[in-house]
C-alpha cells in the first residue's frame, strides 16, 4: 500500500470513511480500498469477484488508480449513488423547471454534481400567458437554484457544485455573462455556449443576432466581437463566465439519435445529454514512471483494470431517478483519465512548458485513448456493447462494437489529488511549496515530494528556504537553472502553452479536459480573447481562464507564509 500523506487521511476522514449513527469514524483507509472494491466486484461473475476485488485493491491502495469521490464514499452503502456528473433538462415551464431543482438536490445529497442549459427559458420580459404577467428570465431562475443549493448544503456529502450553460444567442445573455461579477451564484459555475457562427462572426467582425428561443425569431442585432470582448471581459474580471463550443462538442456526440447537447457538468469537463451521468475515474500518472521513462506496459494494464472498474461502477451503481437509470443503462458514459501529469513531467526532467511536454501529452493520452478504447471493446465482446450502439454515431462510421459511448474525460481531481498526493489533472504544479486553506479554517503547508531530493542531488538544499518563501523556482536567484527549469507552476507557463496543453490532451479524449488557463494578474482582457480564440482554432471543447488574485480566498495561495 503507498503512503498517505497527512493532508490525504485528514481529508478521507472528514468525508469519505464509514462512520456509525453518532459520526465515529468506522474505517481506516484501507477499510475503504476495500468496501469498495468488493462493492464494485459485486458487477462480476460470482467465481471472478474476488480476484477483481483484489485487483481493484491493489490499484486504490497503490494510488494508482481511484474512482471519484462519490464513488470512493458510497459504494457499499445503502443507496449507493457512484456518479459524479448529471445534466438535468430544464424547459420553458414552471413544472419543469422545479423538477429540475428538486432532482438535483437529491443528486447533491449523494455527492454529485448538476448541470443545466437555461437556454429555453424565455427571456426576462416576456409574457406569461397563464398569469397574463411578465416572465423574469433565466438568470432568477439561476438564482433560485443558487439559493436552494445553499440552504440545503450542510445535508448532503458535499457542497452541491451546479452549472448553467445559456447560448450565446440567448436575448438574456449580457445579464447572464456579468452575473457572478458581483456576490450571488456561489454555488454555480456559468458558461456561455458559444456557436461555431458566433465564434465565426466575432472574429470577422460581422453582427449577431440575438433569439427568442421560442420562436427562434430574431430580437436584436449585436456585435459578435463586442458581445466577446464583454465575456472576456467578465472572465477577466472574475473568472466567469466559462466558455463551451457546444457546436464542437455536438459533433463529438457519440448517440445523435438520442439528444443534443446542451450542458456539461458543473466543473465543464463532461457534456451530457438531459437525464445523462457520467462516472469518472483517474490514474495517477506519477505512478507510471520507471528509470526516468514512461512505463508504458504497466500504463496500459492500469487503463484496462480502470475500464473495467469504471463499467463495474455503472452496474453497481444505484440512480437517483429512473430516467437517469434509463439514459445511464442506454449510454453507459465512463470517463476515465489521468492525474499527476506535472509531476511525471518532473520525473522525467521535462518542462511543462517544453515543446517536449506537448509532444509528450499527445503521445501519452493517445496511448492511454487507444488503450481505453481496445478495453472497452473487450468488454463488448464479454458483456454486449452499450444498447444504444446499433444507432450510433460509432456503429454509423463502422466501428468496433464498444461497452461504452464514452472512455475517456480528463476530470479536475480537486479532491483525489489530495488523496493520492500528486498534481492535479492535467494542470501544472500550482507552487512547488504553498499553504492549503482547507479543513475548517486549518492551513497546511506543503513542498513538492520531488524538491527536497533534486536539491540534494544538486548540491544545492541552501536554496530550500527561498524556494519555500516564494512557493516557485523561476526567477528565484540562488536556485540552480535545472530546478527552475523542471519545476514550471501554473503562473510560470505561459496562457498559449495552457491552452495548447489542452488542446494536446484534448486530441485524445472522448469527452473534455478540465483545465484552467491561468493569467498574470496583469493580464489585459485583450489577452483572454486571443485565449479564447486559439482554444476555438486549437479544437479545444471549451476555455476557463483565470488571473491571478480575482477571487478572494482562494483555496492555494503561494508560498509558505513566514
Ligand atoms: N463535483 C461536485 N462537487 C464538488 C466537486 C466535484 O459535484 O465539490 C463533480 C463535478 O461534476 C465535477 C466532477 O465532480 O466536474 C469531478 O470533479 P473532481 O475531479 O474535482 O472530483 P473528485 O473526484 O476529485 O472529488
Amino acid at each position: 500500500m503507498a503512503r498517505l500523506t497527512d493532508n490525504a487521511r485528514a481529508v478521507l476522514a472528514r468525508r469519505y470513511l464509514l462512520r456509525d449513527d453518532a459520526g465515529a469514524v468506522l474505517e481506516e483507509p484501507e477499510g475503504l480500498w476495500r468496501r469498495v472494491a468488493t462493492a464494485l466486484a459485486a458487477a462480476e461473475e460470482p467465481g471472478e469477484r474476488s480476484r477483481w476485488a483484489e485487483r481493484f485493491e491493489a490499484r486504490m491502495a497503490g494510488l494508482e488508480l481511484l474512482p471519484n469521490s462519490p464513488t470512493l464514499m458510497n459504494a457499499g452503502r445503502a443507496g449507493g449513488q457512484l456518479a459524479a456528473c448529471f445534466v438535468l433538462p430544464v424547459d420553458d415551464d414552471l413544472a419543469s423547471i422545479f423538477d429540475a431543482l428538486k432532482w438535483a438536490a437529491l443528486i447533491h445529497q449523494s455527492g454529485g454534481g448538476t448541470g443545466f442549459s437555461f437556454s429555453r427559458l424565455r427571456p426576462k420580459g416576456d409574457l406569461v400567458r397563464t398569469t397574463h404577467g411578465v416572465a423574469s428570465g433565466p438568470v432568477s431562475f439561476i438564482r433560485v437554484f443558487d439559493a436552494a443549493t445553499e440552504t440545503i448544503k450542510q445535508g448532503g456529502v458535499r457542497r452541491g457544485a451546479n452549472m448553467a450553460v445559456l447560448g450565446v444567442e440567448h436575448p438574456d445573455v449580457l445579464e447572464f455573462v456579468d452575473a457572478k461579477r458581483g456576490p450571488g451564484l456561489e454555488n454555480f459555475n456559468i458558461s456561455v455556449a458559444a456557436s461555431d457562427a458566433f465564434m465565426r462572426a466575432a472574429q470577422r467582425g460581422e453582427p449577431f443576432a440575438l433569439r427568442h428561443p421560442r420562436s427562434g425569431a430574431p430580437a436584436v442585432e449585436v456585435s459578435a466581437r463586442e458581445l466577446l470582448d464583454r465575456i472576456a471581459g467578465a472572465a477577466w474580471a472574475s473568472g466567469e463566465p466559462g466558455l463551451v463550443f457546444l457546436d464542437r462538442v455536438e459533433a463529438a456526440n457519440p448517440t445523435p439519435d438520442l439528444a443534443r447537447f446542451e450542458a456539461v457538468n458543473p466543473c465543464g469537463e463532461q457534456p451530457l445529454l438531459p437525464f445523462e451521468a457520467c462516472t469518472l475515474g483517474s490514474i495517477n500518472l506519477g505512478r507510471f514512471a520507471r528509470g526516468g521513462a514512461v512505463d508504458w506496459d504497466g500504463l496500459a494494464a492500469c487503463v484496462r483494470d480502470g475500464v473495467r472498474l469504471l463499467d463495474d461502477v455503472l452496474t453497481v451503481n444505484v440512480w437517483p431517478l429512473p430516467q437517469i437509470a434509463a439514459v445511464s443503462a442506454r449510454n453507459r458514459k465512463i470517463g476515465l483519465g489521468v492525474m499527476g501529469w506535472a509531476d511525471l513531467l518532473v520525473q522525467l526532467g521535462v518542462a511543462y512548458d517544453a515543446p517536449a511536454a506537448l509532444a509528450l501529452a499527445d503521445e501519452l493520452m493517445g496511448f492511454v485513448q487507444r488503450e481505453a478504447h481496445a478495453a472497452s471493446e473487450a468488454l463488448a465482446a464479454e458483456r454486449g456493447p452499450f444498447p444504444g450502439f446499433a444507432t450510433s454515431a460509432l456503429a454509423r462510421a463502422g466501428g468496433r462494437p464498444r461497452r461504452n459511448a464514452t472512455v475517456t474525460t480528463i476530470a479536475p481531481t480537486g479532491t483525489l489529488s489530495v488523496i493520492a498526493g500528486c498534481s492535479s489533472g492535467v494542470e501544472p504544479l500550482f507552487a512547488v511549496a504553498y499553504v492549503r486553506h482547507a479543513l475548517g479554517g486549518v492551513s497546511l503547508e506543503e513542498e513538492h515530494p520531488e524538491l527536497l531530493g533534486r536539491l540534494r542531488a544538486l548540491g544545492a538544499e541552501a536554496a530550500l528556504p527561498r524556494l519555500l518563501a516564494n512557493g516557485r523556482a523561476r526567477g528565484v536567484p540562488g536556485v540552480p537553472e535545472e530546478i527552475q527549469r523542471v519545476f514550471a507552476t501554473a503562473h510560470d507557463v505561459a496562457p498559449e502553452v495552457h491552452v495548447r496543453m489542452q488542446a494536446a490532451f484534448q486530441r485524445h479524449v472522448d469527452n473534455g479536459v478540465s483545465k484552467t488557463i491561468n493569467l498574470p494578474r496583469e493580464a489585459t482582457v485583450e489577452s483572454v480573447r486571443r485565449a479564447y480564440e486559439l482554444a476555438f482554432e486549437l479544437g479545444c471543447k471549451g476555455i476557463t481562464v483565470y488571473r491571478d488574485g480575482t477571487r478572494e480566498g482562494q483555496v492555494l495561495t503561494h508560498g509558505v507564509a513566514a
